[in-house]
């Protein structure tokens, strides 16, 4: 068998997904793509233009009006790659803590799903891709040759993400950080559109003991049992 080519990686808040998929990305000589960059981009526009993130008509109109971009390259400043909204460059900007708290709310509007994941569907449509969010597996890409949702315990995903802030040197509180990862996972859980589930034919992988290394051989392994024949 050939190897699979579209790859959807799926899994809540700091689930590791997005480090292990750009990976086995590299790995394959895979394209990768994280739509939770594309879903922060909008929450992001709606905080900038001082819409309402309450307003579902403004922010739907928003998100079918404005350009994301993400491209491979740009500065040499500890990115993956680059995202512009209309051209400005967002890339560290959709990681703070405000777009943070509103994220799951606009991506809860029906309109702002349809909207991305019509792009996400172009993005996809050439094969050979990894791509990674909630929903790629179940709305995105239903049919996709392999699925994965990686799962760990709120505990451990706040753990990850404090070291990784203390690391960055910033200030970090593990309660704050674990208070926010619970309060996105109901919101991402109860999502009216898209909830966070597994899809029927996905694989679990949990992480909760596995560290990065363990996590992407075991990625790499369900490649080649695909392969094989033997999913
Ligand atoms: O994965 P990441 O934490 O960057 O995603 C940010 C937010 O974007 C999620 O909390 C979720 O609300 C939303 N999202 C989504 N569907 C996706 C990817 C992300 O609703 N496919």
């Amino acid at each position: 068998m050939p190897k699979p080519a579209t790859i959807t990686i799926d899994g809540f808040a700091a689930s590791g997904k997005s480090t292990a998929a750009a990976l086995l990305a590299q790995s394959l000589g895979y394209l990768y793509f994280d739509t939770g960059v594309m879903y922060r981009a909008v929450a992001w526009a709606v905080l900038d233009r001082q819409i309402d993130p309450a307003d579902v008509e403004a922010v739907s109109r928003l998100s079918e009006n404005i350009t994301i971009e993400v491209l491979s390259d740009g500065p040499d400043d500890g990115r993956q790659y680059t995202v512009l909204v209309d051209g400005r460059d967002v890339t560290w900007d959709i990681r703070r803590r405000e777009v943070e708290a509103y994220v799951s709310l606009t991506a809860s509007y029906p309109r702002v799903r349809a909207a991305l994941t019509n792009q996400q569907r172009r993005i996809a449509a050439g094969g050979s891709i990894v791509m990674v969010g909630r929903d790629i597996g179940t709305v995105v890409l239903p049919d996709a040759d392999l699925k994965i949702f990686m799962q760990a315990s709120a505990e451990e995903r706040a753990r990850r993400r404090y070291k990784e802030i203390v690391a960055q040197n910033k200030p970090a509180k593990f309660a704050e950080i674990l208070a926010a990862i619970v309060a996105r996972d109901e919101l991402d859980e109860k999502n009216p559109v898209s909830p966070t589930v597994p899809a029927k034919d996905a694989v679990i992988v949990n992480t909760d003991d596995a560290g990065i290394e363990e996590v992407v051989a075991r990625l790499k392994q369900l490649v080649a049992r695909f392969q094989n024949g033997t999913k």
